[in-house]
């Protein structure tokens, strides 16, 4: 009653922002996004391209902010880096609410899986990591984080294996499975809860295989996995 009151009298000093969304395939709804969670070095041919041994190193999480994810078709080469690099990965939606998830009922926590592009400023990145500084520069910039449609699981079930592609301007550049993720779905889920409360709306890139690499303005980026989705970008 109270709340209501106050609502009715009280105003914003300006609009606030929309609510970043993502088509829903074969559905009129949107998912509305709340957060976007990370997981790096999830593959370990990646992480060893990246120059660490993944027996020594676990995957660990990082975020971008809801509002760099981009649903249309094209995105601006970003201000401040001059080696701008694409990450294809599986992207896990949240449909329901939790903290301190058990493994075995993780997969219940699952709206549905997208195909996604983790876009990083690599020279700002490695930077951050050289001079032991937070990693938002390199990561959580404006457009970074491109997406598909989002498929419900009761359309296509789950994933833990399957191809996952990208190419640049029809070049094969990253090839793999989704077999060789380190920690498999559920695995994810069930870590991140002990951090973080869960909720729907929350997106998971969990990570991307070996051969990333840099995208110019004019590249055309292509990123497929097996019987989900495909997403393609153009670099301005
Ligand atoms: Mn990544």
């Amino acid at each position: 009653m109270l709340v209501n009151f106050i609502s009715n009298i009280m105003k914003y000093s300006f609009d606030p922002p929309k609510v970043p969304t993502v088509k829903i395939f074969n559905s009129e709804e949107l998912f509305p996004v709340h957060r976007i969670y990370c997981v790096g070095k999830n593959y370990a041919a990646h992480a060893r391209e990246m120059g660490v041994d993944p027996e020594k190193e676990t995957p660990y999480f990082f975020m971008k902010p809801a509002d760099a994810v981009v649903t249309i078709d094209s995105i601006p080469y970003p201000p401040r880096t001059s080696n701008f690099h694409y990450e294809i990965e599986l992207v896990i939606a949240i449909a329901k609410a939790g903290v301190n998830i058990p493994k075995q009922d993780a997969l219940n926590h699952v709206y549905g899986y997208a195909v996604g592009l983790d876009m990083t400023r690599r020279d700002l990145q490695l930077a951050s990591k050289e001079g032991g500084k937070p990693w938002d520069t390199g990561k959580g910039f404006d457009y970074s984080a491109p997406i598909s449609n989002i498929h419900r699981v009761q359309d296509v079930g789950h994933f833990n294996s399957g191809s996952i592609r990208l190419s640049v301007n029809t070049e094969i550049r990253q090839d793999a499975d989704l077999e060789e993720l380190i920690w498999k779905n559920h695995e994810i889920i069930a870590e991140l809860s002990t951090y973080f409360r869960l909720q729907p709306g929350d997106l998971i890139y969990t990570g991307t295989p070996a051969g990333v690499g840099a995208v110019q303005s004019g590249d055309l980026i292509q990123g497929s996995i097996e019987n989900l989705d495909q997403i393609e970008i153009s670099i301005t």
